[in-house]
Parts: C-alpha cells; sequence; structure tokens
C-alpha cells in the first residue's frame, strides 16, 4: 500500500483532469476499473459538472530572474483550479494571491478554487516573510475549458444482489493520507475481494469529492436500494486511533459491524457519531438517501496540523497502520458477510453437547457454544450474540459453525 501511494504521490490530481485519469489508470494496473466521463456542464442535482482543469507548469519569478515558486517542485505551490495567467505584478498584488501557514511556517497549505474562478501560489510562511518589493513574473500555463469528469468504478458480483459500498477520494494532488492512503487501501481490499467467494456484491468509487458523490448518486439513483451497507474509507495511514463515524442512521449493520471490530480491538479507537460535516459521507446519507454508509478513519481529518499542507507526505503514512487499517477493513467485511441468522433445533432445554462430541470440559469454546445455542431462537444474528455476549464475533461464528456441522443449527 505505500508503494502504491508513493508511485501517486508526485500526480497533480485535482476534481477532473489528466492527473485524475493518469492515477486511476495506474490502479488499472491492479484492479479492472470502469472509467467514467462526465461531460461539464451536466445537470446533478442541485449542482453542475465544472470545466475540467488540467496544468503544464506554473512559477512566480523575481526581478532578477530567478524561480522563487515553482510548479516543478511541489504541485502544492499552485491553487488547484487556477486560470491561466501570465503577468507582471507588484509585491502588493501577488501578495493578494499567496496562501500561508503562519503557524506552521515551514509548510506549504493545500488551497483549492473550484467554483469561484481564481489563481493564486501557495507557498511556506517562511519564505513569504523574505519576499522583497518589486516586479515579479506570474506565470500559470493551465487549461480550464469543457471536457470532462473522470471516475472510476469496480463492481464484484456476489451470490447476493445486495450491495456492500466502497468509496475513497481522489481529488487531491500530493497528500499522502488524505485522499492516496484511502485509494491505496481500497484497491487493495478490491484485488482481495476479486479472488474469494462473496456473499454479498461489492462496489467501488474511486470518485472526486463532493461532485463525484453527486454525480454517482445521481447517475445511479435507480438502483441505490441494492446498496445494504457501506465505507467511505480515507485517512488511514496516520499513527493515530482508528476513528469509525456512523452513519446517519446510526443503528445500521454497518455501524454495528464496525463498532464490534473496534471495540473487540487491543486498541480499541473512537466511535463517532454522524454528523452532515465531512467526507462523501455527508452526500451518501443526505436525507433523500439516507444509505447505510459510515466512514472509516484514523485521525479525523483538521485534527492533525498535517491535513491539508506539505506536511501529509510519504513519512505520514506508515506501512504499519496502513496494514493495520486493512486488517480492520476487513474484520469488518468479515463481520458483514457471514452475519446470518439460525435456528437451534433443539431448544427444549440444552442439547447434549457430549454425546456429539462438542463439550469436553467447560472452555471459552463451549460458552461461545452455549451462547450461540441460548440465542439462535430466530431473531437474533450471530453480531447480536457476539454483541451480547461480549465474545468475539469469530469466536461466536466459530461456534455457529460447529453446530451447524453437528446439525444443531439450520439457517433461519
Ligand atoms: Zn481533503
Amino acid at each position: 500500500m505505500h508503494q502504491l501511494i508513493a508511485e501517486l504521490y508526485p500526480i497533480c490530481r485535482s476534481i477532473t483532469g489528466d492527473g485524475f485519469r493518469q492515477t486511476m489508470e495506474i490502479l488499472r494496473r491492479h484492479i479492472p476499473l470502469k472509467i467514467h466521463e462526465v461531460p461539464s456542464g451536466t445537470r446533478v442535482f442541485d449542482w453542475t459538472v465544472p470545466k475540467e482543469w488540467n496544468i503544464r507548469d506554473a512559477y512566480v519569478k523575481n526581478a532578477k530572474g530567478e524561480k522563487i515558486v515553482d510548479f516543478q517542485k511541489s504541485n502544492l505551490h499552485v491553487l488547484n483550479y487556477s486560470i491561466p495567467i501570465k503577468m507582471q505584478v507588484d509585491l502588493g498584488n501577488l501578495k493578494k494571491h499567496l496562501f500561508t501557514l503562519p503557524d506552521h511556517p515551514e509548510w506549504i497549505p493545500y488551497r483549492t478554487s473550484y467554483y469561484k474562478e481564481d489563481w493564486g501560489f501557495c507557498l511556506s510562511h517562511r519564505q513569504f516573510l523574505t519576499l522583497e518589493e518589486g516586479k515579479y513574473e506570474v506565470i500559470i500555463d493551465s487549461t480550464l475549458e469543457n471536457g470532462f469528469l473522470t471516475y472510476g468504478e469496480l463492481f464484484l458480483g456476489g451470490e447476493k444482489e445486495e450491495e456492500i459500498l466502497i468509496s475513497a477520494h481522489a481529488c487531491h494532488p500530493s497528500l499522502a493520507n488524505d485522499n492516496l492512503s484511502g485509494i491505496s487501501l481500497a484497491t487493495m481490499l478490491a484485488k482481495h475481494l476479486e479472488t474469494v467467494t462473496r456473499r454479498f456484491s461489492y462496489r467501488f468509487l474511486f470518485i472526486p469529492g463532493t461532485i463525484g458523490a453527486i454525480i454517482w448518486l445521481c447517475l445511479n439513483e435507480a438502483s441505490l436500494s441494492r446498496i445494504k451497507n457501506g465505507l467511505v474509507i480515507t485517512g488511514v495511514g496516520d499513527s493515530g486511533d482508528i476513528t469509525y463515524k456512523k452513519s446517519r442512521r446510526g443503528d445500521a449493520e454497518i455501524d454495528r459491524a464496525a463498532c464490534h471490530v473496534l471495540i473487540q480491538s487491543a486498541r480499541p479507537g473512537r466511535i463517532l457519531e454522524f454528523s452532515p460535516y465531512g467526507y462523501d459521507e455527508r452526500q451518501f446519507c443526505s436525507p433523500g438517501f439516507n444509505l447505510p454508509i459510515g466512514r472509516f478513519s484514523r485521525t479525523p481529518y483538521g485534527e492533525y496540523p498535517e491535513y491539508h499542507t506539505s506536511a501529509d507526505n510519504l513519512e505520514f503514512v506508515y506501512p504499519e497502520y496502513l496494514t493495520d487499517s486493512y486488517l480492520k477493513v476487513r474484520s469488518i467485511i468479515d463481520v458483514l458477510e457471514n452475519n446470518r441468522v439460525y435456528l437451534n433445533q433443539n431448544q427444549k432445554c440444552e442439547p447434549q453437547l457430549g454425546k456429539r462430541g462438542l463439550y469436553s470440559s467447560i472452555g471459552t469454546n463451549e460458552i461461545a457454544l452455549l451462547w450461540v445455542l441460548n440465542l439462535s431462537d430466530g431473531s437474533h444474528s450471530l453480531l447480536d450474540i457476539a454483541e451480547r455476549s461480549g465474545f468475539q464475533f469469530k469466536a461466536i461464528k466459530e461456534a455457529a459453525d460447529m453446530l451447524l456441522k453437528a446439525c444443531l443449527l439450520v439457517e433461519q
């Protein structure tokens, strides 16, 4: 995952344009993504697909002809979606178009202007303080024209038509945790799920934040009832605790599965209630859809100072935390795949486990068997039983498998 992040890191992505396409092409080396192109100007609910933005170069030169801010050194130096510009400005006018972070004077901020035509440069505050009076040459060799908005989608069919949706935003330039970590985890998860038997169908989305989710919802409104559960995955490579944000419903199966996995893990992490701010859960959980989709991340955006700055780089994301996040998401999916309701075939008193070879001596395993037998009355799922007994879902599932083999359970 870290290698894929490193490969994608230098690309200047935005909500449209060749950087996004190039990113999808790299993901297609791992998974057979379908690429969609939606024309600029397309109306999607209350929004309009913007013009396509592409950039080749940008810089600020001082009076001595030295490039003091250079897009080739970091794509964060340019206000993302800057209109083309070629002019001479004095320092006072230049400063109106400069963005810095006085609290973190060494870092370059990440700024965008998607829906208001503007231009600008981002630089370290330390460098900003050294700028001298005089003429500056500013060049932004970009285009903002009618074109397309691109997104990637992968559908993996399962035994059921019901779908689990996994969504990652892919519109940020050189930012490792915000955007690339989620893309990388989702790609590796898709690669794994492709190879296994699936009870549910899976749909993976790699979309530009906000507008991408709005487009996908608008184009797929007729089939949204198939979405049984889902996760927005983002910010999964930093060293902070795992944080799960519940869906708007609050008690969806995905909320309960994620909370169960987090509570049962050695480092339990944080559970947040739904709020109408954040990533694309905002669109998926808008009242007109209210989809059962939560958000899986580590430190929430805005709670780490490196967020939306040049310090969210390849050193900010760690292979070990990416792995931990990946395994937690796999555990959540395991719960969803295996969460079934069974019916105890011997409900009048306990069945005699000993004669079936299921009762050697009282141990954890036997207690899990007793929980499954007692609550498998047709109205409790394995997740209900795990929650109520305090056992890990995996232990309850293993107990259910043993009882099924002994013909003491049938699937409801
Ligand atoms: Zn962001």
